[in-house]
């Protein structure tokens, strides 16, 4: 059960670079490396404030996505920014549900929920993510954990909203975020097989069979191929190496 999608590379700047300036520089760096890629979707989500003015109106292939969105329309939320106002600004896709904003913000799967509907409803594409602590992977758990945070997350969705979006699962064991340590991909590839058939068994084959999954967690240029060409992902979310726009431009050619 394999999609035939074309892969997709998501940077996740994160709270990065520090500078208007370093941005621009880091987005038309990896721009220009990357300009005569056409089989590779390539997405960078770099912090709120940088949309606009990285929003050089497709004059190269890459798109933009934001790292969060609220889930009200509008109104009085000070602070937040709603998906509409991200759509305004070119802005494609969205991370929902990421580790650390579970983590330092202390989203929960019923908040992922409403944000995924959000996104859904503006046309916004999400990227769910999902993964497992260290503590629970020992605990043999990570099934377990995939599932609950699968159902809760798509709950009340329909198949039929989630096929009109490029909707994306990511796959992060939290362990292997910012760590260093990747997860192998043989082990990365049994929880993207129980990712798409607990999507099938949610929906159905169909559905799981055409979504992409993208793996996450301390990809670089010397680990990156095998989980496209070995583990079945399609595709790649990256956060640290993303960064340096040479090693990210080689992570894109690697799978391209
Ligand atoms: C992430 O935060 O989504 C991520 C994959 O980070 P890193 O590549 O730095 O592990």
């Amino acid at each position: 059960m394999q999609s035939m999608n074309k892969p997709i590379v998501v940077a996740n700047w994160k709270m990065n670079p520090q500078s208007l300036a370093e941005a621009k520089r880091l987005f038309d760096s990896v721009g220009k490396g990357l300009k005569d890629i056409k089989n590779t979707e390539v997405v960078i989500c770099p912090p709120f404030i940088y949309l606009p003015l990285l929003n050089n109106g497709g004059r190269t292939s890459i798109k933009l996505g934001a790292q969060d969105v609220f889930w009200e329309k509008k109104g009085a939320f000070t602070g937040e920014i709603s998906s509409k106002m991200l759509k305004d600004l070119g802005c494609q896709y969205v991370i929902i549900g990421h580790s650390e904003r579970r983590r330092y913000f202390n989203e929960t799967d019923e908040v992922v929920n409403k944000k995924l509907k959000t996104a859904l409803a503006t046309k916004l594409n999400p990227i769910l993510c999902i993964g497992e602590t260290q503590q629970e992977r020992k605990k043999g758990k990570t099934k377990e954990i995939l599932k609950r945070q699968l159902t809760n997350a798509l709950e009340k969705i329909s198949d039929f909203r989630l096929h009109t979006s490029d909707f994306v699962i990511a796959y992060e064991p939290i362990w292997a975020i910012g760590t260093g340590k990747a997860c192998s991909p043989a082990e990365a590839k049994r929880a993207g097989d129980f990712i798409r058939s607990t999507v099938s068994n949610i929906y159905n084959q169909k559905f799981a069979e055409n979504l992409s999954i993208l793996y996450g967690g301390s990809v670089n240029s010397q680990n990156a191929k095998p989980y496209i060409f070995e583990a079945d992902f399609q595709g790649l979310l990256i956060g640290g190496a993303s960064l340096k726009a040479k090693e990210f431009i080689k992570i894109v050619k690697s799978v391209s």
